[in-house]
């Protein structure tokens, strides 16, 4: 473990009794002591650990989120008609691993934990919401919550602040658990269509698969587990659903192989590696199943092919032209094709380039790497400085995949994350102290 003694700007030189007055003082003037930028997974969770690993009381933290809790990942599983989990049902965002079979047993719904043909079972969607809205309401996490976002952050001597659409935050500790940050794939050909092109992005807020017309033509783009589960949900009796995956179907159970879930041997080589480098970026995109399907929706979008509510197109869109309010579509192969809607599950842009992240990186204090990678310390997620020293952020999610390697994004991962930010923070003196 890393977080070893004071460094500049933490406290360096005051005694424990001087951090304790800070402390009181702030909570007196209503400062946290530590804001979560993110209320999705990783950010309920590490302040699901904050709270009960007693690092912090629930009037020392804040999360800030203009979706609220969990709003944005609930908002994406609904539109792309997700019904099951691919990971196991001891992954979730309450503490105790078997928390969320108890919550099924409690209440007689053991039969939506899914059973898998490789390794444990898997919650429901409704059953992991049912029970991360049981977890949040037991501690009551919804008091912390600011809904806003925040477009700016900077450190200073003994803590953060952060520029809201709410107001001004201060607080000792920042956690960025921004996820992706907005930042989608979209194909090159999408580029420079009108606005008016009925063409969207599967986790675009504004798209509504409930919109779609009852009888519309309606392509999907995608070979992964998304645009599997989306082509689906949207093919219903009365409509011609296409399914645009230009390489054969990979299946995989999860996103890598689970020798990374251990956080030991094969992450230990990956932090062998220079920090924030194009080897470690390297080394967990060869790790992770990118662009793969898991048995339970390949099964869905096979049954769908056999019975002909979905056509599956073998080739890849290369030009796309709004036409009155349709879309055509020319294929690799010479095919085209007239639809009422496009639908592109094609998954995320660089963990990165979320414009949070892109404009911490681009400041002169915190030091990134390749791509724009934040240079974070392997063994407390802390982000470094330019002068090599530890700063007052901590990063978890996606853009923390090359200290924790490619399940970082994933449910295990900010459980992992939570693990070493909670051993981190516990053993700062100020809130030792308290
Ligand atoms: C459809 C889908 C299914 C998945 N299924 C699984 C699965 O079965 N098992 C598994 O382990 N993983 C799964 N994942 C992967 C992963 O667990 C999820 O993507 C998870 O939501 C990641 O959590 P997160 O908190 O890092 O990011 P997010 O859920 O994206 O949350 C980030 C939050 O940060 C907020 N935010 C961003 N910028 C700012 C800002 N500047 N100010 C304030 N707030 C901000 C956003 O509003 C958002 O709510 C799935 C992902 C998707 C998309």
């Amino acid at each position: 473990m890393s977080t070893d003694g004071p460094e500049a700007g933490e406290g360096d030189g005051r005694t424990p009794a001087a951090d304790a007055t800070e402390v009181t003082t702030r909570a007196a003037t209503d400062d946290p002591t530590v804001v979560i930028v993110g209320g999705g997974v990783h950010g309920t969770h590490l302040a699901v650990r904050l709270l009960e690993e007693g690092v912090v009381g629930r009037d020392e933290l804040r999360i800030v989120d203009p979706q609220g809790l969990l709003g944005g990942f609930r908002r994406q599983c609904r539109q792309c008609g997700m019904d099951e989990f691919r990971s196991p049902f001891v992954h979730h965002v309450d503490r105790d691993p078997f928390s969320l079979r108890d919550f099924a047993r409690a209440r007689g719904r053991e039969d939506e934990l899914v059973s898998s043909s490789v390794g444990a079972d898997r919650p429901t969607v409704s059953l992991f919401f049912d029970h991360a809205d049981w977890v949040c309401d037991r501690l009551g996490l919804a008091s912390a919550v600011v809904e806003a976002t925040v477009t700016g952050l900077e450190e200073r001597r003994d803590g953060v602040d952060l520029e809201t659409t709410a107001g001004r935050l201060r607080a000792r500790w920042c956690l960025l658990a921004v996820g992706h940050g907005g930042a989608y794939a979209s194909p090159e050909w999408a580029d420079g269509l009108p606005a008016s092109a009925p063409v969207s992005h599967v986790f675009e807020r504004e798209f509504d698969p409930a919109a779609i017309g009852e009888t519309a033509a309606v392509g999907v783009v995608g070979g992964a587990i998304t645009a599997a589960q989306l082509a689906t949900t949207v093919a219903q009796p009365g409509r011609e659903v296409t399914l645009f995956a230009r390489s054969p179907f990979r299946v995989e159970t999860l996103e890598a192989s689970t020798d990374w879930a251990h956080f030991s041997g094969v992450v230990a080589d990956l932090q062998a590696l220079p920090a924030a480098s194009r080897e470690r970026e390297r080394t967990v995109l060869e790790a992770r199943h990118d662009g793969s399907v898991a048995p339970h929706a390949f099964r869905r979008v096979r049954e769908a092919l056999e019975r002909g509510s979905v056509t599956l197109e073998r080739s890849e869109i290369t030009t796309a032209t709004e036409a009155g309010g349709t879309v055509v579509v020319t294929c690799r192969d010479g095919s085209a094709a007239c639809l009422d809607e496009l639908v592109c599950a094609t998954g995320f842009g660089s963990p990165y380039d979320g414009v949070l992240l892109r404009r911490l990186g681009a400041g002169d204090a915190l030091e990134t790497g390749y791509r724009g990678a934040p240079v974070l310390d392997d063994g407390s997620l802390r982000w470094r400085r330019r002068d090599g020293s530890r700063s007052r952020l901590f990063v978890t999610g996606a853009a923390a995949q090359q200290v924790l390697g490619p399940f970082a994004r994933n449910v295990i991962g900010a459980r992992r994350a939570g693990d070493l930010i909670v051993e981190a923070l516990a053993s700062q003196r100020e809130l030792r102290a308290r």
